[in-house]
């Protein structure tokens, strides 16, 4: 049998206080249509800790089989695995296969799992590790995003807060594919021309600061770039003011779309936006999308993935947390507790 290791809360609160790692014992030989998998990668996501926080509306079941007294719940949405073994209905996987969960709210902060078919999809070996452990949710939620609100044209400009977020690199990218112009909005730094420099290399039409967005001078040198062509969609990741500002950019009949609030404040529109601009706001949650958009997500991975094979969508830029599969619970803790306390300094991706 093997010992799996998994992260699992039995009351949610800050990850470093209710977090624990357990062990159980799974068979090495599966039975049906259950399949066997290794985790390779599973990155920290802002959406992993607000469900460890308790302020996320979906959320894993509570459990007792890892074989705790109290019911716990597993914590991380999304990585990679490696297929070790399969019982014998199963068809869709093979061992030695990569495959990522079908839904959320699998558990994937863990060495291994038993688990049935329907709940892992087969993903292919052309891309990175890094690409398909990260692929259901940050691309996914850009291309989404890009497309399934205005029907954008090649040449059309959108405009991104949080261009520097995965979601917003991802966004730069698969909008550069489309034709789309960009302006993304980053916060200022010290070293903000590198910052620049990069997105412009992953296809930033343009770069700007919070500072720029706020200044009504600014609005002048936007006009310039766009030569007057209306821009058409917002994605709004931080709220606050930037989105207020952001919007103010915004043509005529353009939308406005949330899908983060890192900047804990809360999405405030100038009222003449939606009166005289005919400005539509709107929320996108990419779980929603699932069963919302039925076939969405199996349509998204497909295209994204074709992109990150073409080279339209290059590696994400993650840090490398490294723990042995075989390791203690103690070590497989620290693997996590270190990606979770380093996840404000650019995405943490623990490595089996
Ligand atoms: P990352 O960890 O890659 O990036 C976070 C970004 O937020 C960084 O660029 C950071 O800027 C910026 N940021 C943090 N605090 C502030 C602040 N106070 N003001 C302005 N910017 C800030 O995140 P992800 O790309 O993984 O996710 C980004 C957001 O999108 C999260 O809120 C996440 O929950 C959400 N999301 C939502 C989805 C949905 O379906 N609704 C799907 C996917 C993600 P800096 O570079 O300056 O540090």
């Amino acid at each position: 049998s093997i010992k799996a290791k998994v992260l699992v809360y039995a009351q949610h609160g800050q990850p470093e206080s209710v977090l624990k790692c357990i062990s159980h014992e799974l068979p090495s030989s599966p039975q049906g249509s259950d399949v066997l998998v290794q985790t390779i990668a599973s990155p920290v996501n802002p959406s992993d800790i607000n469900q460890i926080q308790g302020v996320y509306p979906s959320k894993p079941d509570k459990t007792t089989a890892f074989g705790t007294s109290e019911p716990v719940a597993p914590c991380g949405n999304e990585g990679l695995f490696k297929v070790l073994a399969v019982g014998n209905k199963v068809t869709s996987l093979k061992a030695g296969d990569w495959c990522i969960p079908s839904n959320v709210n699998f558990g994937t902060w863990r060495s291994h799992a038993l688990t049935d078919e329907s709940s892992l999809l087969k993903i292919s070996k052309t891309i990175t590790e890094e690409q398909a452990a990260t692929i259901s949710v940050n691309p996914s939620s850009a291309y989404q995003m890009l497309t399934m609100f205005e029907d954008l044209k090649p040449g059309d400009w959108f405009i991104q807060n949080g261009g520097n977020s995965q979601v917003g690199r991802a966004a730069i990218q698969i909008g550069k594919k489309l034709g789309l112009q960009s302006i993304s909005i980053v916060r200022n730094r010290d070293n903000l021309q590198e910052l620049v420099d990069e997105l412009t290399a992953l296809g930033a039409t343009k770069v700007i600061t919070e500072e720029d967005n706020a200044s009504r001078e600014f609005g002048k040198t936007i006009a310039e770039w766009t030569k007057g062509s209306p821009i058409k969609l917002a994605l709004n990741c931080v709220g606050g003011e930037n989105c207020s500002n952001m919007a103010r950019k915004l043509g005529k009949d353009a939308t406005l779309v949330s899908y983060g609030a890192m900047s804990m404040k809360p999405v405030m529109i100038p009222t003449q936006l939606f009166i005289f601009k005919n400005l539509t706001a709107k929320g996108f949650w990419i779980t929603a999308n699932v069963t919302r958009v039925p076939g969405s997500k199996e349509n998204t991975l497909k295209a994204v993935q074709k992109m990150m094979e073409d080279g339209d969508l290059v590696d994400v830029k993650v840090t490398h947390v490294p723990v042995s599969a075989d390791g203690s619970e103690e070590e497989v803790f620290k693997a996590f507790e270190t990606a979770l306390t380093n996840s404000k300094q650019g995405k943490q991706l623990v490595r089996f």
